[in-house]
């Protein structure tokens, strides 16, 4: 079955939905124009329909390795990373002044949603390199700026993050890696990390990674930690790769999926590294690469299970299965709904997204706090939202399948195994849920506040033309005012971070409804339309468990002891 990339669909939201044309109402950028948009999302669509699609079961079938150390990439992903290099996607959102396109995030952030969903191992390895071309642009200085940025902009030379480490995952304060001054202006790495999603390949010139460690005068916990760019290859006086640096690949791990991406054990003994950002300074540092590829990996979930949908669909249209009008499964009813969740969830996180994407744009182009203040609460709900529908919509096409999703071949089934990392890397689901009640809310929910009205205000303009949907969006937002209230005046966080999950989740619910309510009014008759009603009328209402559950405090959740839930 073939991908084919949502153009269409992206340029509906933009146009219709979150109101994109925002952006090129800025001077920054002006060039940005809906035209542009398309022209970009089109030429982007067929890398992702022609190139990148081809490759999605290589990856599953061919995994990367390791050959006497030496790391082989998956049959065909050199080359499709060679077309990702050509068309400058790795770049789209880079500083023009070090060869990237300046566009917004928006569209870098559409874009590689698309491209995950034509083949989410390969993309992992580009999505990492602009994480960390953010991170270098907001914190290198100017020497690395001119030595790395245009070879990574270019996609000459790749980008990894090493944070993780096996005492240090949700808890990276708790890391060991050393550094030590070389006296010389660079610092001596050591340490092992692991999980390192693309910590090598064998298509690009240099492997750059970014790498949090420890200087000896630095305090324990997150505040001693610092940022250290350790290239593989030292680069010469002429700025070409030269003497392997003292790193290594150790070992790949063997996982549930996405096994195109090499995930590795990295051995820094002594590796030359470069500080980015003050000493000490860099989980700070770290966040612009973290923030950049938390909104990335929620588009890496909603990619994945368009992904999912699109062969899910594909199957249910030719599958004769029981007496139907069309004769095939995608009649029955339940098939239907299964069909109908899938796509009205995928519109909705995908919305959530793009939304969020605006949000930064409009404060880089503004620089106005509120933007960020915006783009910081919608993060942790894009990626947990995002990652949760990759998942559920992966699932439910194993599902639509019947038997046939069990069996690999369909290649059903790798798209759930794919897509469930992303639920775990990046900051876990959970970890993204404890962030938005907590910091996200350390204004007293000013800006949760914000977003509820704002989502009111359009359910009231609604009410002439929608008045069921646009009474259910409302109703459903006062509830979350309700809740929101009594999450930011519980004094105990175990009491917010036991609703946590639900919360998020609830929210992300209501802002689908708003978003699903905007598709209707500029689609009267039409097929959004048809499906913003099935959202709001049956997937909506979900919002008062979630709420419900939300509200309960933390009493219940440790109701029995260890030994009871052993017993
Ligand atoms: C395929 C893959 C690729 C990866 N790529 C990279 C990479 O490129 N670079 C990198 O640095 N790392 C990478 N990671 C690591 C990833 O970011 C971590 O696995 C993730 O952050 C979770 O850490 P952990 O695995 O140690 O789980 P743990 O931190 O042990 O968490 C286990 C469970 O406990 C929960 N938990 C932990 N602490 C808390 C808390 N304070 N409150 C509530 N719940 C909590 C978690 O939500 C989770 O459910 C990758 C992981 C995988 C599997």
């Amino acid at each position: 079955m073939t991908f084919r990339a949502p153009v269409s669909e992206y340029e509906f939201l933009l146009n219709h939905v979150v109101g994109y044309d925002s952006i090129p109402a800025t001077d920054r950028f002006a060039e940005a124009t809906t035209d542009t948009v398309s022209a970009i999302l089109t030429e982007a669509g067929k890398l992702c329909d022609e190139v990148m699609a081809p490759l999605q079961r290589n990856g599953d079938l061919h995994p990367a390795h390791l050959e006497n150390g030496v790391l082989r990439t998956s049959p065909g992903f050199a080359e499709g990373y060679q077309a990702i290099m050509d068309g400058g996607w790795v770049g789209i959102s880079a500083a023009e002044e070090f060869g990237g396109m300046g566009l917004p995030q928006t569209l870098a952030v559409a874009v590689y949603e698309m491209m995950a969903g034509a083949c989410l191992s390969l993309q992992l390895a580009p999505l990492l390199s602009q994480g960390q071309i953010e991170a270098l642009e907001h914190h290198a200085s100017d020497a690395i700026k001119e030595l790395y940025l245009p070879k990574l902009i270019s996609g000459e030379w790749s980008g990894t993050m090493n944070l993780t480490e096996p005492q240090a995952g949700s808890d990276v304060g708790a890391l060991s890696s050393k550094a030590e001054s070389n006296g010389d202006g660079t610092y001596a790495i050591s340490g092992q990390k692991i999980f390192i999603s693309w910590g090598d390949n064998d298509f690009c010139g240099n492997v750059c990674h970014l790498v949090l460690a420890r200087l000896p005068d630095g305090v324990p916990g997150t505040k001693g930690i610092s940022l250290f760019l350790v290239p593989k290859y030292l680069p010469n006086a002429d700025g070409n790769p030269g003497k392997a640096n003292d790193l290594k690949v150790v070992s790949l791990e063997h996982k549930m999926g996405l096994h195109g991406s090499p995930t590795c054990v990295m051995q820094f003994d002594g590796a030359t590294g470069w500080l980015v950002g003050p000493e000490h300074g860099g989980m700070a540092a770290m966040f612009t690469m973290m923030n950049n590829a938390r909104l990335g990996v929620g588009g890496q979930g909603v990619g994945g299970g368009e992904g999912a949908y699109q062969h899910a669909l594909a199957y249910a249209l030719e599958r004769k299965q029981g007496k139907t009008p069309s004769g095939t499964i995608a009649d029955h009813a339940d098939v239907r709904r299964m069909l109908m969740e899938m796509k009205a969830d995928l519109f909705a996180s995908r919305a959530i997204l793009m939304a969020c994407a605006r949000a930064i744009d409009m404060h880089t182009a503004t620089g106005g706090s509120d933007w960020s203040a915006r783009a910081a609460f919608l993060t942790p709900i894009a990626k947990a939202f995002g990652t949760d529908t990759g998942m559920r919509v992966a699932e439910t096409g194993v599902q639509v399948y019947g038997g046939m999703g069990f069996i690999e071949e369909s290649g059903a089934a790798q798209f759930y195994r794919d897509v469930r990392v992303t639920a775990i890397y990046e900051g876990t689901n959970g970890i993204q849920s404890m962030d938005l009640v907590a910091r996200k809310m350390m204004d007293g929910g000013d800006m949760a506040f914000a977003l509820i009205d704002e989502i009111e205000e359009q359910a009231e303009r609604a009410r002439a033309s929608h008045p069921n949907m646009a009474e259910a969006v409302w109703q459903a937002c006062e509830s979350l005012r309700e809740a929101t209230e009594w999450l930011v005046s519980q004094q105990n966080m175990q009491d917010r971070f036991a609703g946590s999950v639900p919360y998020l989740r609830a929210f992300a619910r209501v802002l689908g409804g708003h978003y699903h309510l905007a598709a209707a009014m500029a689609d009267q008759g039409g097929a959004r339309e048809k499906l913003a009603r099935f959202y709001i009328t049956r997937m909506l209402p979900e919002h008062a468990a979630l709420l419900a559950h939300a509200q309960a405090g933390a009493a219940g959740t440790f109701a029995l002891s260890l030994d009871e839930l052993a017993g």
